[in-house]
């Protein structure tokens, strides 16, 4: 999003077709996977607050259900284009399928911005968005999430007005719900988490101990936050961080080469993650340009914040003490990017095994909602480390023995079986 050069599905297709090259997949096979099976576009006309009307533009892309029901989030955010909806749609797909739940991929989204959006105005966004996919989401069909800007709460509002709809309730229609409503504890650390049980296996491979590690992160939403907090539990040390700042429309990295309290610093954090630059001086933190969390002599580096930020550009500002990028974000690495890692060495733990932690934790949910029985944090936790840590392994076994960058490694697999899914079903 932003950079209008860049285009996130041309990016999902070009690492798609590269793939699919090395498998020799058939020419149907590829026709079906490098497109979405199904979009909706849609309008969303809302009554704001001062009582004028506005229209705003929705989606939902299911790109294949060849494994079980369309899953994935619903991102709201100003700069949302149909075809970064359609390229996270793809990712999902192959993202379900590295970590082995019976899922499919989609995704969804609305160009609106909620910081300038009342809650009132966001419930009739949530609950329009419904009205017009209603006949296409379902369990059993296709099941939304949170993702970018939206939350728990924007959950269980689609969720009732798609039970007002069916005039029944449908707990399955939707994850990410809040706990005590159907939700699962745990949710809200999965993904951040994920992010952490994937560097502390690839840690452990190269026989780094990360409580000898530094770490910079980009973004400081639910993602980041809960990496950060893993990552230091492990002994970890975070020197910097960036975050957006709506105000001035700019990111800024602010940095403590002693340390970074996520604690301290979430007292002074905005609801979607926005440090409040003033405190952090106040505080003793450094306030750096945009930038500044990829230029830092750490050894890894997490992006949590969007697509498109390493790229042919920036690649060149890493520092060669990285040795680690474990990605938080979806397809925050371009191809260009990919090929200058590569030749560095630089052991890149790819975003659809990265930040699968959120989606499995949803299947966790589905699971908890279809026998309406609720698991401890602990237990879900636990089950998630256990998926994680599996799913890890089988990529990094295959690098290994391929000598594979890991991307393509998890792409071998998950490829593979969603285009084995489509041929038993007698689809290609
Ligand atoms: N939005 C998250 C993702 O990109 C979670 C999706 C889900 O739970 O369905 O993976």
């Amino acid at each position: 999003m932003g950079d209008q050069s860049f285009n996130a599905f041309k990016m999902a297709q070009a690492q798609f077709d590269a793939i699919a090259e090395k498998l020799g997949l058939d020419h149907a096979t590829r026709d079906l996977l490098r497109n979405p099976d199904k979009e909706f576009h849609f309008n969303i006309p809302i009554k704001m607050d001062d009582g004028t009307y506005k229209v705003f533009r929705g989606f939902r892309c299911q790109h294949n259900d060849a494994r079980g029901p369309s899953k994935g989030g619903i991102r709201f955010h100003p700069q949302e284009t149909i075809d970064t909806v359609r390229a996270l749609s793809m990712w999902m797909t192959w993202k379900t399928a590295v970590v082995d739940i019976p899922l499919g991929g989609g995704k969804g989204g609305v160009i609106c911005d909620p910081h300038n959006l009342s809650l009132n105005e966001q419930e009739k966004i949530c609950r329009g968005w419904v009205r017009q996919v209603y006949k296409n989401i379902g369990p059993l069909q296709d099941v939304p999430a949170p993702d970018v800007m939206t939350t728990a709460q924007h959950m269980i509002w689609m969720m009732d007005e798609y039970e007002v709809l069916a005039g029944a309730k449908y707990p399955g229609v939707i994850t990410g719900k809040p706990v005590g409503i159907g939700g699962s504890l745990g949710r809200v650390e999965a993904t951040g988490y994920g992010v952490i049980f994937t560097l502390r296996e690839a840690l452990k491979e190269e026989d780094v101990d990360i409580k000898n590690t530094s770490a910079s992160f980009q973004g400081f939403g639910n993602v980041a936050q809960n990496a950060m907090k893993l990552y230091h539990l492990l002994g970890g040390h975070i020197i910097a961080v960036s975050s957006w700042n709506n105000s001035e429309q700019k990111a800024y990295t602010i940095r403590k080469e002693d340390g970074i309290d996520i604690n301290k610093l979430l007292m002074f954090t905005n609801k979607f993650g926005e440090i409040d630059i003033e405190e952090a001086k106040s505080h003793a933190y450094e306030v750096l340009d945009a930038d500044a969390w990829m230029k830092q002599d750490v050894d890894i580096l997490i992006p949590a914040a969007l697509e498109n930020q390493i790229n042919a550009k920036t690649v060149g500002l890493i520092s060669d003490k990285v040795k680690f990028i474990v990605e938080g974000a979806n397809g925050p690495t371009t191809p260009e990017a990919d090929e200058v890692l590569k030749e560095k060495g630089v052991l890149v733990i790819p975003d659809f095994l990265a930040n699968a932690g959120g989606v499995t934790c949803s299947y966790f949910e589905q699971v908890q909602t279809n026998i309406n029985y609720y698991w401890t944090k602990e237990e879900v936790l636990e089950k998630l480390d256990e998926t994680t840590t599996s799913a890890y392994h089988k990529i990094s076994t295959l690098a290994r023995k391929k000598k594979l960058y890991m991307r393509d490694a998890a792409y071998l697999i998950s490829i593979q079986s969603v285009a084995e899914a489509c041929k038993l079903r007698g689809w290609v």
